[in-house]
């Protein structure tokens, strides 16, 4: 099949190469001509694990193609696809004016039926909007074409998109025609052939499901975040916790891990998202909003105890800390709403200077702090300790789960770790001399 897809990020770049590796044509577009050019360059704007070679074989192989010629991408397939951001308004509710210009733009050009499928994550009833808007400039345009609105929101997690994509837990489409269904059911029909993992749905719900995945998973972090925090003050240790709670088949052992607050382009957006949804309906989204003010309050957590270890937020001025990871996770160089930026940016306003390290966000990290005097890029994760008073963990890379504790107590001015994803055992670490804290364990401080 042949299908189009406006928005080459993150979720538009891996679902067009991975569709075009099951053998459909796919046309990519994007407004960011920069980035279309690096593509067509054969450089990827993003790291991700896989997808170079994927993309690099259907490019070769005249399955895969990326432009900004709009007329070109909406010429060339009957299914059309909307996967541009969704970023935060100053409410807080997502901002559809990206979603609503491709509709524009798809129904300015269109000249035949279209199937426009909306990716991108989006409050209930944008479906109906889109419909709209492309509806009034037919009129404008004085064509009488017919269209459907389709809601196929995307579950891929960055660091392991193509997999995510390509081996489904569920294919969620919201569609109200049969055609629409028949058109989707056909389009992913390379994914259904172990068992059948697509999941028809009426429009509302598929567009509220994807809301209610990701409020879902925040609220496992920001449940056992708050955890955590008690298990502190009460001399309990929540990884005993997380294991005793995580044997119950009803809790289970994924996504309960306690750290330094999530991050990344989808949690923080959609859970204030989803609470600003509610309140337009007049219903007040207690726990949502409550998931969201813990995770703002756990991303200081590791700044909070640094403070504390060197006898205030004051005394931390002229203090070398070292960071090691500023990803929001492992496996992206993603550093959207990372925990390690509220960190940094703590650090610099009490004249602290840094030094981080990150296996693959040290691009992201140079863009973003370009400019920042007391930043400096280390090389690699013991250069990065070079005469500091303390390292702080953000992000739980492999690389930093079973490091040389001598090379790094040769390098840095003090023993001192801050874990904010408790990669340590804390009574090994006290019995080798480190001053080790992590988040709901008993610390050495
Ligand atoms: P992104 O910011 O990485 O990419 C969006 C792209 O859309 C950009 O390249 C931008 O230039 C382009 N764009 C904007 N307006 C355009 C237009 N009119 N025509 C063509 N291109 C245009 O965003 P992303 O992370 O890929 O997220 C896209 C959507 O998918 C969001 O709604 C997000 O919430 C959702 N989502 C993201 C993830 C994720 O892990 N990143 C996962 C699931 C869902």
């Amino acid at each position: 099949m042949r299908l189009s897809i406006f928005g080459t990020g993150y979720v538009g770049l891996v679902t067009g190469a991975c569709l075009a590796e099951v053998g459909h044509k796919v046309v990519c577009l994007d407004i960011d001509a920069a980035k279309i050019d690096r593509l067509n360059r054969g450089e990827l704007p993003i790291w991700e694990p896989g997808l170079e070679a994927i993309v690099s074989r259907n490019v070769a192989e005249g399955r895969l193609e990326f432009t900004t010629d709009i007329a070109r991408g909406v010429a060339h397939a009957d299914i059309q696809f909307i996967a541009v951001g969704t970023p935060p308004d100053e409410d807080g509710s997502a901002d559809l004016q990206y979603v609503l210009s491709v509709a524009e733009s798809i129904a300015r050009e269109m000249n035949t039926f279209k199937v426009v499928v909306n990716k991108s994550t989006v409050p209930v009833g944008t479906a109906d909007k889109v419909r709209q808007r492309i509806e009034g400039i037919l009129r404008e345009r004085g064509v009488a074409l017919t269209f459907d609105v389709v809601s196929n929101p995307e579950f891929l997690k960055e660091g392991a998109a193509v997999g995510d994509f390509l081996k489904p837990d569920r294919i969620i489409i919201g569609a109200g025609s049969e055609n629409a269904r028949k058109v989707m059911r056909e389009l992913y029909e390379p994914f259904n052939r172990s068992h059948e993992r697509t999941m028809f749905m009426d429009v509302r719900s598929a567009e509220l499901t994807k809301y209610a995945a990701n409020a879902m998973l925040a609220t496992k972090i920001s449940f056992m975040n708050e955890l955590a925090n008690l298990s502190e003050r009460l001399g309990a240790d929540i990884e005993e916790v997380r294991k005793g709670i995580g044997a119950d088949p009803r809790i289970g052992y994924h996504f309960i891990y306690p750290g330094c607050g999530y991050g990344g382009s989808c949690f923080p957006k959609d859970v204030q998202a989803l609470a600003r949804i509610a309140d337009d309906v007049g219903y007040e989204a207690e726990l949502v909003k409550a998931v969201e003010a813990v995770n703002n309050r756990q991303k200081n957590v590791l700044f909070d105890k640094l403070a504390s270890r060197f006898g205030g937020a004051r005394a931390l001025g002229g203090k070398v800390i070292a960071v090691w990871g500023l990803s929001f996770k492992p496996n992206t160089d993603d550093m959207r709403e990372a925990p390690s930026r509220t960190l940094l940016e703590s650090l610099w306003a009490v004249g602290a200077e840094v030094r981080a390290f990150d296996p693959v966000a040290m691009e992201e990290a140079r863009r973003l702090y370009r400019s920042r005097e007391a930043f400096f890029l280390a090389s690699d994760k013991y250069s990065c300790l070079d005469g500091v008073d303390a390292l702080c963990i953000c992000t739980e890379w492999q690389a930093f789960r079973a490091p040389d504790f001598d090379e790094m107590q040769s390098r840095m001015r003090a023993r001192v770790i801050i874990d904010g994803r408790n990669l340590y055992h804390p009574e090994r670490l006290r019995e080798m001399g480190w001053v080790y804290d992590s988040v709901g364990r008993p610390s050495s401080l």
